[in-house]
């Protein structure tokens, strides 16, 4: 794969990434991606196409790595979906074309109560979860000098959406807190598993997805029901964790800064700066850039703008704040790592 020329930095992207998810020194701001970056574009480049480049090991790995080839990110991460462990426990999946992401049927639900969730034995060597275990492996042996590999283990919350289908799973969480947590407390066991094989497989973090998300979910609830299974996480899956809630979560920033997490994917709902004085050096935070305004419809003078306000509220690694559309034009993207190199550029005698 085709690295083009790059400009000798003193760290690689793989320690920039790391040193910056433990609020260490770096060189300059890490470029990340915790969520996918693939696009219709980069996998016409590449030919990895949805949906095979969700199920097969040496396609995913190679959509993931033009992440820094083509774009110049400090990190690599092939799960683009969120359903790859949905598949191996048996939810009914759409795995739909080239240009859409893969869902799981939830007007189809395979779970109702606690007892109807059972870990298949082959939750780990099952074609849809392998395929991330595989692609990690490879990534790692090619670019494991000089990127971050990161992998991703969906969250229980996450996964009750899935089995039980969202509204019968919040209702539930209103209704029955005990019978929730019960159902919580036995689908943990696939994040930690999944989790704990992708590091075996050369994962140098873990990108925690758990959408008790901003307009489903208040705060309360998080603290409530999420906080100390997350602090169980950072205990059980030993490894730079980045939890990832989509919407405003000002809210809850508070509760999840008290976790351990290395890091929190956070959106652009929340203003960058209100957002560090919450979590006050506690977490590193990632992401903001909004994707379906910014980075899918205008221009990289507006994405310049919104990195650069990340940067001046010190935010640690910068990215999009979601899986980004995969019709984003690869030039909103390139104008990221760009962002970063100028702004450290007229920030270096501050610095
Ligand atoms: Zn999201």
């Amino acid at each position: 794969m085709a690295r083009g020329n790059r400009v000798l930095e003193p760290m690689t992207g793989r320690e920039r990434v790391l040193a910056a998810l433990r609020r260490e020194p770096v060189d300059r701001t890490p470029c990340c991606n915790p969520t996918s970056l693939a696009t219709v574009e980069l996998m016409d480049l590449v030919e990895a196409n949805f949906p095979e480049a969700n199920r097969d090991g040496k396609r995913m790995a190679r959509l993931a790595a033009t992440g820094y080839t083509e774009l110049g990110f400090d990190s690599v991460m092939p799960v683009f979906s969120i359903i790859q462990e949905s598949s191996a426990l048996g939810c009914r999946m759409q795995w739909e074309g080239k240009d859409n992401w893969p869902t799981v049927k939830m007007s189809e639900p395979i779970w109702a109560e606690p007892d109807d969730i059972s870990i298949p034995s082959n939750l780990l060597t099952h074609p849809d979860t392998r395929c991330v275990l595989d692609a990690i492996r490879e990534l790692k042996q090619e670019f494991g000098d000089e990127v971050a590999v990161i992998g991703k283990t969906m969250g229980p919350w996450s996964l009750g959406y899935h089995g039980f289908g969202v509204e019968k799973f919040l209702l539930m969480s209103l209704d029955d807190p005990g019978k929730t947590r019960a159902c919580l407390d036995k689908m943990k066991e696939v994040t930690i598993q999944f989790g704990r094989a992708q590091i075996e497989a050369g994962a140098d973090a873990l990108t925690l997805p758990d959408h008790a998300t901003g307009d489903l979910v208040s705060g309360e609830y998080y603290r409530k029901y999420l906080r100390d299974m997350h602090i169980e996480f950072v205990e059980q899956i030993p490894i730079p964790l980045i939890l990832h809630i989509c919407g405003r979560t000002v809210d809850r920033m508070e509760y999840i800064a008290q976790t351990g997490m290395a890091a929190f994917h956070y959106d652009s709902k929340n203003d960058p700066q209100e957002s560090m004085d919450v979590v006050n050096s506690r977490i590193s935070l990632v992401g903001n850039i909004n994707n379906p305004e910014t980075l899918y419809s205008k221009g990289p003078e507006e994405v310049v703008a919104e990195v650069q306000k990340n940067l001046d509220a010190r935010v640690q690694l910068v990215g999009a704040e979601c899986a980004i559309p995969l019709q984003t034009p690869i030039e909103n993207l390139k104008a990221i790592p760009r962002a970063v190199k100028e702004w450290h550029g007229q920030h270096a005698s501050m610095n």
